[in-house]
């Protein structure tokens, strides 16, 4: 059975799916994206995930292409083809198809494609952190919107390949860090407290650091919602980044500097612990088909 994707309403073998040359996103990156992490065969946040498709396709004024509860369909129906139980669930909206004008089309219909992709998820017993580097913040003023858009992120990622790290850290024109090229960024202070920028529109509103937020208010520590510039992260006690495919993974250094004792701090190992119980409980819950 050849894995599929899903293509505005059909179930097509992945090498022959396609989308119109004259589609917006290819034209003019004029759509948005999904992650979903698939873990177990069931989806983790995924409310959370389809509360930001609808803001980010509010925001930008492109119609949903179907209800939520028609999307969870779908979502399922690929996951289960598929048969992929642990792995990512890619999900992309477009303006749809019309011939090449700056301006909204008056009748496109929105374009939905949907992949998966088997992923070895992280897991509990990997127990070493990652080096990031540092690269000016060179994106546009709305990256609260899950824009399809990401050429200043894959000039980031390509930057840290190249310096042997796993994610860039974007630095604003103020030297405070917005976020990870694709996840978000966390210190733990001295004293202990849990720092990551607020969600505004200076970065994406992470549904994995949503999460982590509140096991951290469960873990009682204390977090705060504020930017951190490059030299605080550098003398943090802690750092990790945040998202649906890395989850709580520490980081360990930025640029040259070693972070902590170079090794994944308690505060981080504590949340990363949790996280993955979440996630765990999240998609057994979630595995049940709507009603
Ligand atoms: N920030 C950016 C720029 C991202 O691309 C991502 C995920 O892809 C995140 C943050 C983390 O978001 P989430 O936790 O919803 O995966």
């Amino acid at each position: 059975m050849p894995r599929l994707a899903y293509v505005n309403g059909r179930l097509v073998p992945h090498a022959d799916a396609v989308v119109h040359i004259e589609d917006r996103g290819f034209q003019f990156a004029d759509g948005v994206y999904e992650v979903v992490t698939v873990l177990g065969g069931g989806f983790v946040d995924e409310s959370g995930h389809l509360a930001r498709l609808a803001y980010s396709l509010g925001e930008l004024r492109i119609a949903a292409p179907m209800s939520d509860r028609a999307l969870k369909l779908v979502m399922r129906a690929l996951v289960r083809r598929n048969g992929v139980r642990d792995g990512l669930l890619y999900i992309q909206v477009t303006r749809g198809v019309a011939p090449r004008d700056f301006k909204f089309p008056k009748t496109a219909r929105s374009t939905l494609v949907m992949t998966t992709r088997r992923a070895r998820l992280p897991s509990a017993s990997d127990d070493g952190g990652v080096a990031v580097v540092s690269v000016p913040d060179i994106r546009w003023d709305r990256r609260d919107i899950k824009s399809v858009g990401l050429l200043a992120q894959i000039l980031a990622k390509q930057s840290a390949a190249e310096a042997g790290a796993f994610e860039a850290w974007m630095i604003d024109r103020d030297g405070f860090v917005t976020e990870g090229a694709s996840s978000n960024a966390w210190i733990v202070t001295r004293e202990g407290v849990l720092v990551t920028r607020q969600a505004d529109h200076s970065v994406l509103h992470g549904i994995t650091g949503n999460s982590i937020e509140h096991l951290a208010h469960e873990l009682g520590i204390q977090v705060e919602r504020r930017a951190f510039s490059l030299d605080e992260a550098l003398s943090a006690r802690e750092a990790f980044l945040s998202s649906a495919t890395t989850f709580c993974t520490p980081v360990v250094r930025i640029d040259d500097r070693v972070i902590g004792n170079g090794y994944p701090g308690q505060t981080t190992r504590a949340l990363r612990g949790l996280y993955f119980e979440y996630a765990r409980q999240r998609q057994e819950r979630a595995f049940s088909w709507p009603k």
